[in-house]
């Protein structure tokens, strides 16, 4: 009994003054300890403009995203979903971590910003079904798009809302995940006038949910859509093809 009220207190303690690397959780060091913060899996070289993929040039759809992008017309990510920003993310979603939002969504504002076309964008989020959110107690994409619009001068609006709950996607194949987001978003906006809108979300995997996102803000006027997410995560929407790819790609004779 004594054990677990000590342990509330620090749960508590933790919560109100988080005091651990995000990344690592090693103590004395928030957000991110050095360690962590120096091997984040950045992506700075040239990347698809479509998905956000890491590749040797900048193309516009690459092997992980051709012709499945749909109306989105462009993707960037700050990083790779590999460790340790996928810890970082975790804790973002799922442990209060919504204070991780500014600075992750400023460095992702950073990646961002070279590829709009508009300076004053729409800026807005992939929203969470209102009883996740009632459940969870903030948004997370939310909270990152409030991070990348300080950064960038830029109010985020709600232009979405998601109607139906999402079921988890991460066992599901490509053509399950697209049949489980169909239909889950609805514009809250009237009507927009082709305007540029910057769409936050956490990670990229299949493109399906940004890809339904995108078609909602089209059917009511949006212009160019982009996503803006914090990771890009290959292996999990193509293993088999991004195997045969890294066989194309490794040097001869190795
Ligand atoms: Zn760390
Ligand atoms: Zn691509």
């Amino acid at each position: 009994m004594i054990y677990l009220n000590i342990l509330n207190k620090y749960m508590l303690l933790e919560t109100l003054f988080p005091t651990r690397c995000a990344g690592c959780g090693a103590g004395a060091c928030q957000p991110l300890c050095p360690r962590c913060n120096a091997s984040l899996p950045l992506i700075s070289g040239p990347a698809c403009s479509r998905c956000g993929t890491p590749t040797p040039h900048e193309v516009d759809g690459c092997v992980e995203c051709l012709g499945r992008m749909g109306r989105l017309d462009a993707a960037v990510a700050l990083a790779s979903y590999e460790e340790p920003l996928r810890s970082v993310i975790h804790k973002l979603k799922y442990g209060n971590g919504w204070r991780l939002a500014p600075l992750l969504g400023a460095m992702a504002a950073t990646r961002l910003a070279p590829s709009l076309l508009s300076p004053r964008p729409l800026l807005t989020f992939v929203p969470m079904h209102p009883r996740k959110r009632r459940m969870r107690g903030y948004d997370h994409a939310e909270k990152l798009a409030g991070g990348v619009g300080k950064a960038l001068g830029l109010e985020p609006v709600p232009l979405l809302e998601r109607v139906r709950p999402a079921s988890p996607q991460v066992s599901l194949g490509r053509e399950e995940r697209q049949r489980n987001v169909r239909g889950s978003f609805r514009p809250t906006a009237e009507r927009l006038h082709g305007e540029e809108v910057v769409l936050v979300d956490d990670v990229l995997t299949t493109g399906c949910t940004v890809v339904e996102c995108a078609a909602a803000l089209k059917a009511i006027g949006a212009g160019r859509v982009i996503a803006c997410v914090l990771a890009r995560d290959v292996l999990a929407s193509a293993p088999a093809t991004r195997l045969k790819q890294a066989a194309r790609l490794r040097p001869v004779g190795r």
